[in-house]
């Protein structure tokens, strides 16, 4: 029952129909018995100051943000941790009040999310060469994480419009101080996708509905050794990964990246960890 002591988080985004952010917070809430409510708000980008606004006057614990609002909504926040501020974007605010007053902190849990199934590789990965395909917002979270958790010997930014993966390694400079990025035109990069040690593909290509294409078609490029990590989670299993497996390479889809960047935005609101078992039984329970 919802009442006056319930904590509200809002997702900020144009469009938000089709999220699976309050299925995966409202099921983590129901089942650690938390007094917290989530929804799903369409904001159109004339209005993002006036959301912004709103958190702050309803008094709400925070926001997750998402297209086309996660650049913009720097301008409107107090304070960014340094992933954000990396990378210019936001995808979780927090809302702070100390003394009374509201701070809004802004974070980027895609960074937390891309490392956490991970980890368990991590020393296959350190210092080992990696490669991603696409060079968008979340080829962008991607390269800032692993330059700064896996220290690549090489990280290689493919994408069909070089300028776009050269404007990534431009902006990321900073953080890369083994020069290791390198942007490589996306029909160059055979000879990368064969040495490198871990595999991303970070476009949509093999999103359902197109679940017969893949981002590297070339699959005998594949080896026993690598990792091949999918951001994509429409379907479970796309192409790539299939392919992947197929020549030895261990599997990683878009689901536990998913689930993992929403646990970071729960224990930034909440302080608990969310039960991820939970969540990602009730995405299975879903159509996807
Ligand atoms: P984005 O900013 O639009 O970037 C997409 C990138 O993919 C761009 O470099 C784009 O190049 C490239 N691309 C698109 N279609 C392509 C094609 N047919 N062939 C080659 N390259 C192509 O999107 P994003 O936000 O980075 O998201 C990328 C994917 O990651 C989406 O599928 C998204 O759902 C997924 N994602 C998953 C998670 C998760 O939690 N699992 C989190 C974030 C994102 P152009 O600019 O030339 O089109």
């Amino acid at each position: 029952m919802l009442d006056a002591e319930t904590q509200l988080v809002a997702l900020l985004g144009d469009p938000v129909a089709h999220s699976l952010s309050p299925l995966m917070h409202n099921t983590a809430f129901a089942e650690q018995h938390l007094n917290w409510a989530y929804a799903a708000t369409r904001v159109r980008p004339d209005n993002l100051g006036e959301a912004v606004a709103g958190l702050r006057a309803l008094g709400m614990a925070g926001a997750n943000v998402t297209i086309p609002h996660k650049e913009r909504i720097v301008t409107h926040l107090d304070a960014l941790a340094p992933e954000a501020e990396a990378m210019g974007a936001v995808n979780t605010v927090v809302a702070e009040r100390p003394g009374g007053s509201t701070r809004l902190r802004g974070l980027n849990t895609d960074v937390a999310g891309f490392l956490a199934p991970l980890a368990e590789h991590a020393e296959r990965l350190n210092k080992a060469p990696a490669l991603v395909f696409g060079a968008g917002g979340a080829a962008r979270a991607v390269c800032y994480a692993l330059l700064a958790r896996h220290e690549p010997s090489s990280l290689v930014v493919a994408a069909r419009r070089p300028e776009q993966a050269e404007s990534l390694a431009r902006d990321l400079a900073s953080h890369d101080e083994q020069g290791a990025l390198e942007a490589v035109p996306l029909e160059e990069a055979a000879r990368a996708v064969r040495q490198s040690t871990l595999l991303v593909n970070a476009t949509p290509v093999g999103m359902t509905p197109d679940i017969d294409e893949t981002p590297w078609p070339q699959a005998s490029d594949f080896s026993s050794g690598q990792l091949a990590y999918d951001l994509v989670y429409r379907p479970v299993e796309t192409r790539f990964l299939r392919e992947a497996a197929e020549r030895g390479a261990t599997p990683i889809g878009g689901l536990a990246m998913l689930v993992g960047q929403a646990a970071a935005a729960y224990r930034a609101w909440t302080e608990r960890d969310m039960p991820t078992e939970v969540v990602k039984e009730a995405l299975r329970a879903t159509s996807m």
